[in-house]
């Protein structure tokens, strides 16, 4: 509060209790002095003689009378019709009477000019003051709650400060260029995107990345929640995200940047019972504002989400929201980039090592990372350090871990060596069958759901697909499960994905590709139709001794597989060994490395 506005409010409250002061004493002054007596106990007071004055009001007799003891005391009376009174006066020598103006009005005035003046007091204290103060909070309904940052030059947020991502960085790149310039971008006739999706886990620096992008183009940076927009009141979002871009505008260029966009932006008929009508109004309000931006308003929409797969499909359509960029859960040399970001403010210790410690922290992301070493800093304070050391590092990863928010997403030393086992075991039979599609990336860096995840793609695109690449995929599916089995003698329930999509395999080579001689080259696809949504089947159109025949082939083709997997597993253990290590040091191996690892490995 600057001190301008100390004062006012200073003012306000002495005027409030100056008013409260004056009307207690005006009420005790009376309360003091007078009785108030009956017109009737005044009349025999008159009568006994013992009346010294009186003034005459018409709302109000005044005056003294000599109490037994001989003192003057004050009393008041209201007046009755009273002819006589005058006549009495005289007669029962009062020494002195009058008459005087009504002045009733006088208190009452002064009393209704104190209430309002208290009143236009307090009003302009809680409503005036807040909106000079730019809070807007009292008469804020229809406006965004928009905060804008950048105008502050110290504190600029860069690309310097967001690591680990350099593939969005290098998408993003074009967008600065656009905002640090708009009309030079049109003249080459670059097309400029409107919108900009920035989906993944939460931590991982969406916020931080948009915000970047703001600061190195140098035009303010307006954001809001999409948890803001959904309000009680219909069409309170709407007005908002209107406000939210007329203020955009009025700076273009510039950011607006909306978080968890999946709460306005859920596809809206999801669900039976019809959708949200606020939230379908902002959704709207949303699509309008983004259709409306010509080129020249400069200002660029970017999203942030983490469930992309909810969205509804009109905000992804081109000329909306038609760049999607993935930021990813860091690998161990992003992770290793961001903690460097982190330890620039922080004195550290020349000794630790830092791709130790991001070795260390698998499935950690961005946020984790800054908390991890803000705790630590925390820590060496709390122990009087002058630097931050190791110790401190690694009970801060404990205590990041045993966090709430973390528990969910942690993978344990033993749990990465599992998930590093199974994907090798993918990767390995992949490249042992003959004609499997060669494997690209294998990665234990979660993503979505999975765990880790071993990415095979045709050389060509295929059309045709034999029997035996349809066996092939079977074994890669079967390879992970195989692995954990041979390496740890257990079965746990993260491949749960692959195993039902070996079946779904399995099944359709029995019942649609005929692939099983002893069913016969007939189809037992299930005719079906969608209604609401689900599959209503009819009847399954064969006999129960087929479905027994279907289900012992799915098996046999399943078993036959497991077994060729095992086989191979059992003689190549070397070499899913020495992948598995490097896949545990490394977490993210490239095509050409499992190659070379398992060359190494055979020779
Ligand atoms: P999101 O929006 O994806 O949920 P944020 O951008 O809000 O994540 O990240 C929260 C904080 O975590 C950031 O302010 C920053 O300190 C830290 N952080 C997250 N990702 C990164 C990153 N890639 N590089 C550096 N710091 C990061
Ligand atoms: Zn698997």
């Amino acid at each position: 509060m600057d001190p301008a506005k100390k004062n006012i409010k200073q003012l306000v409250i002495w005027v409030a209790a100056f008013i409260l002061l004056l009307v207690l004493f005006q009420n005790l002054k009376v309360a003091n002095e007078e009785t108030e007596v009956p017109y009737s106990v005044f009349r025999e007071r008159l009568k006994g003689q013992q009346v010294v004055d009186v003034t005459v009001r018409p709302d109000m007799i005044r005056g003294g009378f000599k109490g037994p003891d001989g003192k003057i005391q004050r009393f008041r009376a209201y007046p009755l019709p009273d002819p006589n009174l005058v006549a009495d006066l005289d007669k029962d020598n009062v020494r002195e009477y009058k008459g005087e103006p009504d002045k009733s009005w006088v208190t009452a005035a002064l009393i209704n000019v104190g209430w309002v003046v208290l009143f236009v007091a307090l009003w302009w204290f809680f409503l005036v003051r807040q909106v000079q103060m730019g809070g807007k909070q009292a008469l804020s309904f229809g406006r965004s709650r928009a905060k804008l940052a950048g105008g502050d030059k110290k504190k600029k947020t860069t690309f310097a400060d967001v690591a680990g991502c350099d593939e969005a960085k290098e998408e993003l790149q074009e967008i600065v260029d656009f905002l640090k310039d708009p009309g030079k971008f049109q003249k080459l006739g670059g097309k400029i995107p409107k919108g900009v999706l920035l989906y993944g886990a939460p931590g991982t620096g969406k916020t931080l990345l948009a915000r970047a992008i703001a600061g190195e183009a140098g035009v303010p940076f307006f954001s809001a929640s999409g948890s803001e927009f959904v309000e009680m009141f219909v069409g309170v979002g709407a007005a908002r995200v209107r406000d939210l871009f007329e203020q955009a505008k009025k700076t273009a260029p510039a950011v607006v940047f909306v978080d968890e966009l999946d709460a306005v932006g859920r596809h809206r008929f999801a669900g039976i019972g019809g959708g949200h009508d606020e939230r379908e109004q902002t959704l709207n309000q949303i699509l309008i504002e983004l259709d409306g931006f010509e080129g020249q308003s400069g200002v660029i929409l970017i999203a942030a989400t983490n469930r992309p797969d909810v969205l509804d499909p009109a905000l992804l359509r081109p000329g909306r929201f038609d760049r999607h960029i993935n930021i990813p859960s860091p690998d161990k040399r992003g992770r290793e980039a961001i903690l460097r970001v982190h330890m620039r403010s922080v004195k550290l210790d020349p000794k630790v090592e830092v791709d130790v410690l991001a070795r260390r922290t698998p499935g950690f992301v961005g946020s984790d990372l800054a908390n991890l070493v803000n705790e630590a800093a925390l820590l060496a304070a709390r122990r009087n350090k002058v630097q931050v050391e190791l110790p401190e590092l690694e009970e801060a990863i404990d205590r990041v871990m045993a966090g709430p928010q973390r528990k969910s997403r942690m993978i344990s030393d033993k749990e990465k060596r599992i998930i590093a086992y199974h994907e090798s075991g993918h990767a390995l039979i992949a490249k042992l069958l003959p004609g499997a599609d060669p494997v690209h990336k294998v990665s234990i860096i979660p993503r979505g759901p999975a765990l880790g995840y071993t990415l095979q793609l045709p050389e060509d695109d295929r059309y045709l697909t034999s029997r035996t690449e349809l066996i092939n995929n079977l074994c890669v599916l079967l390879g992970g499960r195989c692995t954990e089995v041979l390496v740890f003698n257990e079965i746990t329930t993260g491949d749960s994905s692959d195993l039902s999509k070996a079946t779904a395999l399995a099944q359709k080579m029995v019942m649609e590709f005929g692939m099983s001689e002893r069913v016969g080259p007939i189809t037992y696809r299930k005719e079906s139709e969608v209604f609401l949504g689900r599959d209503i089947a009819r009847g399954p159109g064969y006999s129960e001794s087929t479905a027994e025949l279907i289900d012992a082939e799915i098996k046999r083709i399943l078993g036959e597989c497991q077994a060729k997997v095992s086989e191979l597993l059992v003689k190549n253990r070397r070499l899913l060994d020495a992948l598995a290590e490097k896949l545990i040091e490394k977490e993210i191996l490239e095509g050409e490395e499992v190659s070379a690892i398992l060359q190494a490995a055979t020779a």
